[in-house]
C-alpha cells in the first residue's frame, strides 16, 4: 500500500546541527480508486477524547494513534477498547515523558526537549517498552513530542529501528483551534494526506472538528489507511527552523 517513509536521517544531516527539522509524510500516489488519507491522532497525556474515538468506532474508520507511557497508564480503559479492535487501530511510540525528540537542551512551544542523546533513547526506547508492556505490539513509528527534531535525534531514532512519522496536513494546531476552524482544516485534505490531530484533550473545541472533519471526508468516499499498511518507500521532505533555547 501507499505509505513511505525512507530514512530521513541522511538529508537531516545536511541540515545545521542548530536547525531544528520537521519531516512531513505522505502517502504515495496511487492510480484509480477513491482518495486516500491516513488519520493520525497523538494521545500526548490526559485523557480521552470520546467525540473522536466513539465516532472511529461506530463509523469503522482506521486511525493510527500516537501513545505516550504516561497516556497509557492513565487511560487502561480506552487502551482495552484499542486492544480490542486491531483492524482499526494501530498503535505507535510517542515517547515516554512527551519531550520533544532533541538530543541537547532546548525547548518548543514550551516543550522541554530530551537535552542529551541517552534521554533521547530513552524517551524512544522507554515509550516502546511501556506499550509492550500494556499488551500492545512493539512499534514501528516514533513521533516526538512537538513533531520537531534535531537532525542529530534523528539519525539516533532511525539508529533504533524507528521511521519518524511525519505528517502533511496539520489538523487542529495542537488541539488548540476551534471546532470550526479544525473541521474546515481536516476536510479540506487531499488525496494522499498524513493528517495529524490530537485524541487527548476532550475540554478543547478542537476535538469536536476532528470528529466532523472526518466524517465529512468518509461521507466524500476518502478511504482511511494506517500506516503500517505501508509497504512501499514514500515521500518525505523536511522543513527546518532555527532551534529553541
Ligand atoms: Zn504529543
Amino acid at each position: 500500500m501507499a505509505l513511505a517513509a525512507l530514512p530521513v536521517h541522511a538529508d537531516a544531516a545536511k541540515i545545521g546541527a542548530n536547525r531544528l527539522v520537521e519531516p512531513s509524510l505522505h502517502l504515495q500516489e496511487h492510480q484509480g480508486g477513491p482518495p486516500r488519507v491516513a488519520l493520525t491522532l497523538d494521545a500526548c497525556s490526559g485523557k480521552v477524547d470520546h467525540r473522536i474515538l466513539d465516532m472511529l468506532l461506530k463509523e469503522r474508520i482506521p486511525a493510527t494513534i500516537f501513545v505516550t507511557a504516561r497516556w497509557l497508564k492513565r487511560n487502561a480503559e480506552a487502551v482495552a477498547v484499542l486492544r480490542a479492535h486491531p483492524d482499526l487501530f494501530e498503535l505507535e511510540d510517542h515517547g515516554r515523558e512527551h519531550l520533544a525528540a532533541i538530543d541537547r537542551v532546548a525547548s518548543v512551544y514550551g516543550v522541554k526537549s530530551a537535552g542529551s542523546p541517552e534521554a533521547l533513547a530513552l524517551e524512544v526506547g522507554g515509550g516502546a517498552e511501556a506499550m509492550i508492556a500494556a499488551g500492545l505490539d512493539k512499534p514501528r513509528w516514533f513521533r516526538g513530542a512537538t513533531a520537531k527534531y534535531s537532525p542529530s535525534a534523528i539519525a539516533l531514532i532511525e539508529s533504533m529501528g524507528y521511521r519518524i512519522a511525519g505528517y502533511s496536513l496539520n489538523g487542529d494546531g495542537g488541539s488548540l483551534l476551534g471546532a470550526k476552524a479544525t473541521e474546515r482544516r481536516i476536510a479540506g485534505a487531499k488525496d494522499g494526506d498524513v493528517i495529524i490531530a490530537h485524541v487527548n484533550q476532550p475540554t478543547h473545541a478542537a476535538g469536536e472538528g476532528v470528529a466532523a472533519g472526518i466524517l465529512g471526508l468518509r461521507k466524500r468516499g476518502f478511504e482511511f489507511v494506517l500506516l503500517r499498511d505501508a509497504a512501499e518507500p514514500a515521500v518525505q521532505s523536511l522543513h527546518s527552523s532555527a532551534l529553541g533555547k
